[in-house]
């Protein structure tokens, strides 16, 4: 098996035998987020690569407080103050992000690279019609357009996300909205410019009732296709992955723990972490729903005390005393495009899917 440098390990992590096409539109390489802290700065992400293929979706999961939300923050350059990013680099079609002015990076945003969130009530503003936030975004983007083109394009992607008598939303309120339709307006703004090539969604279908979320991810798939964008799909539920994604990663306390694509992710998941994350998983049969995390023990560690090895060891029912405890594992291949951080992922038993008497329900 092969110990990496980060750039090896970023380039290989691109591979993926599921994914629909084949090349990194963006690379994140040795990223890095710190927070100040009591103690000393709090490294939140920590030397995460990450590639996502043109054209995929890539789901991201784990548990709140991982560093989901935050790894999507640091790509569209919104990290909250006094966070800052303090290494590595996320190149998108060539560009460092990181190294673009505040400007460019606006200009990106919204554009190129769009962001659905999990409560769209809190993102939409209630005091404007839904028609003023959407073409909004065409007036800061696409200057050029006409009052009268904008509302037209408004009109159009309304109905490419599924809302129906469009015209007549363009004056409505969000409170006036179900959450299903907010979402769907969320979508809307994100996609308006037409030519978003990473649609970053976090969270997207978490306020949902189970029904619309089915139907919101649905539309995700179809828009992705329809648009050849690649996604990020965030979520702290792994049946939401399995319904979309063509390749996963896992997330726990700021680094990738395990990456690979999505059918061998879930025949053979090898970080005990993915593990117990699988057991969480709704039975065989049962509609998708929000899973629980009750198989695994525990809670997500804090990051400002975390041990100097593995930071699941304590919740871990597989860890090597001084070995998980003292030393840090790092991000091995397991197999073409699987990848895994656990000193003793080769001595684990081959995964045997939960019983449906044992899934979570
Ligand atoms: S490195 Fe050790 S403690 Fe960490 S997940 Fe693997 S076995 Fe468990």
């Amino acid at each position: 098996m092969i110990a990496t440098t980060p750039s090896r390990k970023t380039e290989v992590a691109a591979e993926s035998g599921d994914s629909p096409t084949s090349g990194p539109l963006m690379e994140i390489q040795a990223l890095e987020v710190r927070f100040p802290g009591n103690r000393g700065p709090v490294t939140v992400i920590d030397q995460v690569d990450l590639a996502i293929n043109h054209g995929e979706i890539l789901g991201l999961v784990g548990e709140s407080g991982c560093g989901k939300s935050m790894l999507a923050r640091s790509i569209l350059g919104l990290v909250p103050t006094p966070g800052k990013i303090t290494g590595g680099r996320i190149l998108f079609e060539r560009d460092d992000l990181l190294n673009m002015s505040t400007q460019a990076m606006r200009q990106i945003r919204g554009d190129r690279i769009a962001i659905v969130l999990q409560e769209p009530m809190t993102s939409l503003d209630p005091v404007f019609t839904v028609g003023n936030q959407i073409t909004e975004v065409l007036a800061t983007h696409r200057p050029e357009m006409t009052r009268h083109e904008r509302r037209a394009r408004a009109i159009q992607m309304m109905e490419q996300v599924g809302i129906q008598f469009p015209a007549n939303r363009l004056s409505q309120y969000p409170h006036e909205l179900s959450g299903g339709i907010r979402q769907r307006v969320m979508i809307a703004i994100a996609l308006i410019c037409g030519d978003v090539r990473l649609l970053v969604a976090d969270e997207p279908t978490t306020a949902l009732d189970v029904t619309i979320q089915a139907q919101i991810l649905e539309l995700f798939v179809q828009l992705q296709a329809k648009h050849s964008m690649a996604m990020l799909l965030i979520t702290h539920d792994l049946s939401v992955i399995a319904q979309t994604a063509h390749r996963v990663a896992v997330m726990y306390a700021g680094r990738i723990v395990e990456v690979a694509g999505a059918v061998p992710l879930f025949d053979g998941p090898l970080h005990p972490y993915t593990r117990g994350l699988m057991h969480s998983l709704p039975r065989a049969g049962a509609r998708p729903r929000k899973s629980r995390m009750a198989a695994i023990p525990g809670t997500v560690p804090n990051l400002a005390d975390l041990p100097p090895g593995c930071p699941f060891f304590d919740r871990c029912a597989h860890r090597a005393d001084d070995l998980c405890l003292e030393t840090m594992p790092v991000l091995e291949q397991a197999a073409r495009g699987h990848w895994v951080r656990c000193h003793r992922w080769r001595d684990l038993a081959p995964y045997e899917p939960p019983s449906p008497q044992t899934a979570a329900s």
